[in-house]
């Protein structure tokens, strides 16, 4: 992970901070505003309809890969897992 602290200060990738996040099944991250899922002001999944009660509950950052000139890459990057960190 060192490798990407170096990245960033190349301007390569983007880290952002760390938050609270529903993340369902399918993969989608939502951002919970407080902490709790009772602030999504939704019961499903938009994107494949699976129930909130089904997400979990996840401190999680954003590494966005994209490049600004490069408009192919808008949107690229992955999401980094605070608790799988301190596995490894
Ligand atoms: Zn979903």
């Amino acid at each position: 992970m060192g490798d990407l602290l170096a990245r960033e200060e190349s301007g390569e990738v983007r880290v952002g901070e760390w938050d609270t996040y529903a993340i369902c099944p399918c993969g989608l991250h939502f951002r919970l505003p407080f902490g709790d899922v009772f602030h999504i002001h939704r019961r499903v999944c938009p994107r494949c309809g699976t129930h909130k009660r089904s997400w979990v509950v996840r401190v999680c950052r954003w590494v966005s890969e994209a490049v600004w000139w490069r408009p192919s890459t808008w949107g690229r990057g992955h999401w980094e897992n605070k608790e799988a960190e301190r596995d490894a």
